[in-house]
Protein backbone atom coordinates (compact mmCIF):
# COMPACT_ATOMS: atom_id res chain seq x y z
CA UNK A 1 0.00 0.00 0.00
CA UNK A 2 1.24 3.94 -0.35
CA UNK A 3 -0.69 6.51 0.63
CA UNK A 4 0.63 10.32 -0.51
CA UNK A 5 -0.51 12.81 2.29
CA UNK A 6 -0.56 12.31 5.42
CA UNK A 7 -0.26 14.95 8.64
CA UNK A 8 0.68 12.93 11.47
CA UNK A 9 4.02 14.41 12.00
CA UNK A 10 2.92 17.42 12.73
CA UNK A 11 0.15 16.34 15.03
CA UNK A 12 2.68 14.32 16.81
CA UNK A 13 4.85 17.53 16.98
CA UNK A 14 2.06 20.10 17.78
CA UNK A 15 1.63 17.93 20.38
CA UNK A 16 4.99 18.42 21.95
CA UNK A 17 6.87 15.39 20.73
CA UNK A 18 4.94 13.24 23.45
CA UNK A 19 4.31 10.06 21.33
CA UNK A 20 6.64 8.88 18.36
CA UNK A 21 6.40 7.22 14.91
CA UNK A 22 6.80 3.99 16.61
CA UNK A 23 3.50 3.53 18.48
CA UNK A 24 1.09 6.11 19.21
CA UNK A 25 -2.54 7.56 19.46
CA UNK A 26 -3.03 9.18 16.12
CA UNK A 27 -3.81 7.52 12.86
CA UNK A 28 -0.18 6.10 11.29
CA UNK A 29 2.27 5.02 13.24
CA UNK A 30 5.36 2.35 12.23
CA UNK A 31 3.95 -0.50 13.94
CA UNK A 32 0.72 0.17 11.92
CA UNK A 33 2.31 0.51 8.74
CA UNK A 34 3.75 -3.36 9.29
CA UNK A 35 0.94 -4.67 10.03
CA UNK A 36 -1.48 -3.42 7.32
CA UNK A 37 1.01 -3.57 4.75
CA UNK A 38 1.96 0.08 3.72
CA UNK A 39 4.90 0.10 2.02
CA UNK A 40 5.62 3.93 1.39
CA UNK A 41 4.04 6.54 3.89
CA UNK A 42 4.31 10.33 2.46
CA UNK A 43 4.90 12.27 5.89
CA UNK A 44 4.09 16.07 5.07
CA UNK A 45 5.70 19.05 6.93
CA UNK A 46 2.62 21.08 6.88
CA UNK A 47 3.60 25.10 7.82
CA UNK A 48 1.12 27.45 8.94
CA UNK A 49 2.68 31.15 8.23
CA UNK A 50 0.12 32.52 10.29
CA UNK A 51 0.61 29.95 13.46
CA UNK A 52 4.60 30.06 13.17
CA UNK A 53 4.35 33.99 13.34
CA UNK A 54 2.28 33.39 16.59
CA UNK A 55 4.54 31.33 17.73
CA UNK A 56 7.82 34.17 17.32
CA UNK A 57 9.51 31.92 15.11
CA UNK A 58 10.19 32.32 10.83
CA UNK A 59 8.25 29.39 8.75
CA UNK A 60 11.56 28.41 7.54
CA UNK A 61 12.67 27.80 11.07
CA UNK A 62 9.48 26.04 11.83
CA UNK A 63 10.08 23.75 9.33
CA UNK A 64 13.65 23.00 10.69
CA UNK A 65 11.96 22.21 13.61
CA UNK A 66 9.69 20.07 12.91
CA UNK A 67 12.17 18.39 10.45
CA UNK A 68 14.73 17.40 13.20
CA UNK A 69 11.99 15.74 15.13
CA UNK A 70 11.31 14.17 11.91
CA UNK A 71 15.12 13.34 11.40
CA UNK A 72 15.01 11.98 14.99
CA UNK A 73 12.24 9.48 14.62
CA UNK A 74 13.57 8.20 11.70
CA UNK A 75 17.09 7.89 13.17
CA UNK A 76 15.46 6.14 16.55
CA UNK A 77 12.98 3.54 14.73
CA UNK A 78 15.88 3.02 11.80
CA UNK A 79 15.16 -1.10 12.88
CA UNK A 80 11.81 -0.55 10.95
CA UNK A 81 11.90 2.64 8.63
CA UNK A 82 13.93 3.53 5.75
CA UNK A 83 13.58 7.17 4.45
CA UNK A 84 13.24 7.48 0.54
CA UNK A 85 15.92 9.49 -0.90
CA UNK A 86 15.78 7.93 -4.39
CA UNK A 87 13.72 5.45 -5.95
CA UNK A 88 14.93 2.12 -5.40
CA UNK A 89 15.28 3.05 -1.42
CA UNK A 90 11.67 1.29 -2.10
CA UNK A 91 13.05 -2.23 -2.93
CA UNK A 92 16.01 -1.69 -0.52
CA UNK A 93 13.29 -1.38 2.41
CA UNK A 94 10.96 -3.95 1.27
CA UNK A 95 13.81 -6.75 0.86
CA UNK A 96 14.84 -5.50 4.61
CA UNK A 97 11.92 -6.01 6.03
CA UNK A 98 11.25 -2.37 6.39
CA UNK A 99 8.81 0.62 5.46
CA UNK A 100 9.49 3.56 3.72
CA UNK A 101 8.84 7.12 5.16
CA UNK A 102 8.34 9.81 1.46
CA UNK A 103 9.23 13.44 2.87
CA UNK A 104 6.65 16.04 1.60
CA UNK A 105 6.60 19.93 2.40
CA UNK A 106 3.40 21.17 2.43
CA UNK A 107 3.75 24.89 1.98
CA UNK A 108 6.19 25.49 -0.47
CA UNK A 109 6.00 29.13 0.09
CA UNK A 110 8.94 28.67 2.72
CA UNK A 111 11.67 28.82 0.27
CA UNK A 112 10.52 32.43 0.69
CA UNK A 113 12.00 33.10 -3.63
CA UNK A 114 15.82 31.59 -3.17
CA UNK A 115 16.40 28.48 -5.00
CA UNK A 116 18.77 27.77 -2.67
CA UNK A 117 16.37 26.78 -0.43
CA UNK A 118 15.13 24.19 -3.07
CA UNK A 119 18.33 22.57 -3.15
CA UNK A 120 18.81 22.05 0.84
CA UNK A 121 15.67 20.76 1.30
CA UNK A 122 15.95 18.09 -1.42
CA UNK A 123 19.41 17.73 0.16
CA UNK A 124 17.26 16.60 3.59
CA UNK A 125 15.52 14.26 2.27
CA UNK A 126 12.38 16.42 0.80
CA UNK A 127 10.86 14.46 -2.41
CA UNK A 128 7.83 16.56 -3.02
CA UNK A 129 6.72 19.66 -2.40
CA UNK A 130 3.36 20.93 -2.14
CA UNK A 131 3.47 24.04 -4.05
CA UNK A 132 0.99 26.25 -2.04
CA UNK A 133 -1.35 25.56 1.10
CA UNK A 134 -4.27 28.06 1.57
CA UNK A 135 -2.71 30.83 0.69
CA UNK A 136 -0.93 32.78 -2.47
CA UNK A 137 2.57 32.43 -2.01
CA UNK A 138 5.89 32.82 -4.09
CA UNK A 139 4.85 30.14 -6.44
CA UNK A 140 1.88 30.74 -6.85
CA UNK A 141 -2.01 31.21 -6.08
CA UNK A 142 -3.90 29.07 -4.34
CA UNK A 143 -7.33 27.47 -5.04
CA UNK A 144 -10.44 29.90 -5.19
CA UNK A 145 -14.01 29.98 -6.06
CA UNK A 146 -13.86 33.23 -7.58
CA UNK A 147 -13.26 32.29 -11.19
CA UNK A 148 -10.71 35.44 -11.32
CA UNK A 149 -8.76 34.08 -8.98
CA UNK A 150 -8.48 30.62 -9.70
CA UNK A 151 -7.28 31.32 -12.95
CA UNK A 152 -4.43 33.09 -11.49
CA UNK A 153 -1.38 30.58 -12.05
CA UNK A 154 2.28 30.11 -10.82
CA UNK A 155 4.74 33.43 -10.57
CA UNK A 156 7.94 33.95 -12.97
CA UNK A 157 9.56 32.39 -9.22
CA UNK A 158 7.45 29.80 -9.78
CA UNK A 159 7.81 28.45 -13.12
CA UNK A 160 11.31 28.53 -12.59
CA UNK A 161 11.30 26.30 -9.35
CA UNK A 162 9.38 23.93 -11.25
CA UNK A 163 11.73 23.29 -13.75
CA UNK A 164 14.14 23.07 -11.24
CA UNK A 165 12.38 20.70 -9.28
CA UNK A 166 11.95 18.75 -12.33
CA UNK A 167 15.74 18.86 -12.84
CA UNK A 168 16.98 17.97 -9.31
CA UNK A 169 13.83 15.21 -8.44
CA UNK A 170 11.38 16.95 -6.29
CA UNK A 171 7.58 16.38 -7.42
CA UNK A 172 5.46 18.99 -7.72
CA UNK A 173 2.00 18.76 -6.27
CA UNK A 174 -0.86 20.34 -7.49
CA UNK A 175 -3.33 20.25 -4.20
CA UNK A 176 -3.87 23.20 -2.95
CA UNK A 177 -2.79 24.96 -6.12
CA UNK A 178 -5.01 27.49 -8.36
CA UNK A 179 -6.75 25.96 -10.89
CA UNK A 180 -4.76 28.47 -13.22
CA UNK A 181 -1.74 26.79 -11.31
CA UNK A 182 -2.61 23.25 -12.21
CA UNK A 183 -2.81 24.11 -15.82
CA UNK A 184 0.72 25.82 -15.61
CA UNK A 185 2.17 23.00 -14.61
CA UNK A 186 0.38 20.65 -16.46
CA UNK A 187 1.58 22.09 -19.34
CA UNK A 188 5.41 23.15 -18.17
CA UNK A 189 6.47 20.16 -15.66
CA UNK A 190 8.76 17.76 -17.78
CA UNK A 191 8.08 15.01 -15.29
CA UNK A 192 4.71 13.22 -14.30
CA UNK A 193 3.56 15.49 -11.16
CA UNK A 194 0.55 14.87 -8.59
CA UNK A 195 -2.58 15.95 -6.94
CA UNK A 196 -1.11 14.14 -3.47
CA UNK A 197 -4.53 15.22 -2.01
CA UNK A 198 -7.72 15.53 -3.73
CA UNK A 199 -10.78 14.24 -4.80
CA UNK A 200 -13.79 14.84 -7.98
CA UNK A 201 -14.98 18.05 -8.14
CA UNK A 202 -17.57 16.98 -10.56
CA UNK A 203 -18.64 14.75 -7.45
CA UNK A 204 -18.33 16.82 -5.00
CA UNK A 205 -18.00 21.32 -5.93
CA UNK A 206 -15.25 21.81 -3.66
CA UNK A 207 -12.32 23.85 -4.83
CA UNK A 208 -9.81 21.80 -3.48
CA UNK A 209 -10.96 18.94 -5.54
CA UNK A 210 -10.02 18.46 -9.47
CA UNK A 211 -12.35 18.77 -12.74
CA UNK A 212 -12.88 16.16 -15.21
CA UNK A 213 -10.35 18.29 -17.57
CA UNK A 214 -7.52 17.80 -14.76
CA UNK A 215 -8.23 14.82 -13.86
CA UNK A 216 -7.75 13.99 -17.64
CA UNK A 217 -4.68 16.07 -17.52
CA UNK A 218 -3.31 14.87 -15.31
CA UNK A 219 -3.33 11.22 -16.23
CA UNK A 220 -2.52 11.87 -19.84
CA UNK A 221 0.58 13.44 -18.04
CA UNK A 222 1.08 10.42 -16.29
CA UNK A 223 0.42 11.49 -12.88
CA UNK A 224 -2.13 10.43 -10.45
CA UNK A 225 -4.40 11.98 -7.45
CA UNK A 226 -4.94 10.63 -3.83
CA UNK A 227 -8.07 9.85 -2.44
CA UNK A 228 -8.62 12.48 0.36
CA UNK A 229 -10.76 11.37 3.30
CA UNK A 230 -12.17 15.02 4.16
CA UNK A 231 -15.77 15.33 4.88
CA UNK A 232 -15.98 18.30 2.95
CA UNK A 233 -14.12 16.32 -0.28
CA UNK A 234 -16.14 13.77 -0.17
CA UNK A 235 -19.70 15.20 -0.11
CA UNK A 236 -21.52 18.48 0.78
CA UNK A 237 -21.69 18.57 4.40
CA UNK A 238 -24.60 20.77 6.30
CA UNK A 239 -23.67 24.27 8.54
CA UNK A 240 -24.35 22.18 11.80
CA UNK A 241 -22.06 19.49 10.65
CA UNK A 242 -19.45 21.61 9.91
CA UNK A 243 -20.33 23.97 13.06
CA UNK A 244 -20.53 20.53 15.17
CA UNK A 245 -17.54 18.44 13.82
CA UNK A 246 -19.37 15.61 13.12
CA UNK A 247 -19.06 15.58 9.20
CA UNK A 248 -18.78 11.72 7.95
CA UNK A 249 -16.20 10.70 6.22
CA UNK A 250 -18.30 7.57 4.78
CA UNK A 251 -16.46 4.58 2.68
CA UNK A 252 -19.68 5.10 0.05
CA UNK A 253 -18.52 8.11 -0.63
CA UNK A 254 -15.26 7.73 -1.09
CA UNK A 255 -16.14 4.55 -3.79
CA UNK A 256 -18.45 6.96 -5.47
CA UNK A 257 -15.38 9.27 -6.06
CA UNK A 258 -13.11 6.91 -7.09
CA UNK A 259 -15.78 5.37 -9.31
CA UNK A 260 -16.20 8.75 -11.06
CA UNK A 261 -12.36 9.56 -11.42
CA UNK A 262 -11.73 5.91 -12.95
CA UNK A 263 -14.54 6.58 -15.65
CA UNK A 264 -13.43 9.95 -17.17
CA UNK A 265 -9.48 9.51 -16.49
CA UNK A 266 -8.72 5.78 -16.28
CA UNK A 267 -7.77 3.48 -13.35
CA UNK A 268 -4.45 4.36 -13.81
CA UNK A 269 -4.70 7.68 -12.55
CA UNK A 270 -6.51 6.92 -8.91
CA UNK A 271 -4.17 6.60 -5.77
CA UNK A 272 -4.50 7.35 -1.99
CA UNK A 273 -3.80 10.56 -0.18
CA UNK A 274 -5.63 10.64 2.99
CA UNK A 275 -5.26 13.74 4.72
CA UNK A 276 -4.70 11.63 8.02
CA UNK A 277 -4.73 13.97 11.40
CA UNK A 278 -4.82 16.77 9.03
CA UNK A 279 -8.92 16.50 8.81
CA UNK A 280 -11.89 16.88 11.04
CA UNK A 281 -14.88 14.66 11.17
CA UNK A 282 -15.96 11.41 12.17
CA UNK A 283 -14.13 9.38 10.20
CA UNK A 284 -15.27 5.46 8.88
CA UNK A 285 -12.08 4.62 7.99
CA UNK A 286 -9.79 6.21 10.90
CA UNK A 287 -6.29 4.59 10.52
CA UNK A 288 -4.00 3.40 8.23
CA UNK A 289 -4.83 0.15 9.83
CA UNK A 290 -8.07 -0.16 8.23
CA UNK A 291 -7.56 1.09 5.04
CA UNK A 292 -8.68 -2.68 4.05
CA UNK A 293 -12.21 -1.71 4.46
CA UNK A 294 -11.69 0.98 1.23
CA UNK A 295 -10.31 -1.76 -0.72
CA UNK A 296 -13.27 -4.29 0.16
CA UNK A 297 -16.00 -1.80 -0.45
CA UNK A 298 -14.31 -1.02 -3.91
CA UNK A 299 -14.40 -4.83 -4.35
CA UNK A 300 -18.00 -5.16 -3.45
CA UNK A 301 -18.43 -2.11 -6.04
CA UNK A 302 -17.61 -4.15 -8.89
CA UNK A 303 -13.95 -3.24 -9.63
CA UNK A 304 -11.82 -6.09 -10.02
CA UNK A 305 -8.38 -7.09 -8.00
CA UNK A 306 -6.39 -6.19 -10.72
CA UNK A 307 -7.97 -2.50 -10.57
CA UNK A 308 -8.04 -2.07 -6.79
CA UNK A 309 -4.13 -3.14 -6.34
CA UNK A 310 -3.02 -0.66 -8.55
CA UNK A 311 -5.14 1.85 -6.62
CA UNK A 312 -3.76 0.58 -3.29
CA UNK A 313 0.03 0.50 -4.86
CA UNK A 314 0.67 -0.20 -8.16
CA UNK A 315 -0.14 3.33 -9.42
CA UNK A 316 1.61 5.41 -7.14
CA UNK A 317 4.56 3.04 -7.48
CA UNK A 318 4.78 3.22 -11.17
CA UNK A 319 4.61 7.11 -10.62
CA UNK A 320 7.05 7.29 -8.08
CA UNK A 321 9.47 5.31 -10.44
CA UNK A 322 9.01 8.07 -13.10
CA UNK A 323 8.52 11.23 -11.08
CA UNK A 324 11.94 10.87 -9.23
ZN1 LIG B 1 -3.48 19.65 2.58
Amino acid sequence: MIDLHCDTLLALHSHGCVEGLRRNSYSVDIERMHACGMKVQDFAIFVHFARTRDIGIDPWGYFHDVYSYYSDEMTKNSDLILPLRKFDDIQTSIDSGKVCSLLSLEEGGIVDGKMDRVDELFRLGVRLITLTWNFDNCIGHTTSDKREEAERGLTPFGFEMLAHMNEIGIIPDVSHLSDGGFWDVARHSKKPFCASHSNARAVTGHKRNLTDEMLRALAEKGGITGLNFCPSFLFDPTEEQLNTNTAPARIEDMVRHVRHIVDVAGINVMALGTDFNGIDGILEIEDCANLYRLFDALGKAGFTDDEIDLVREGNAMRFLKEAL
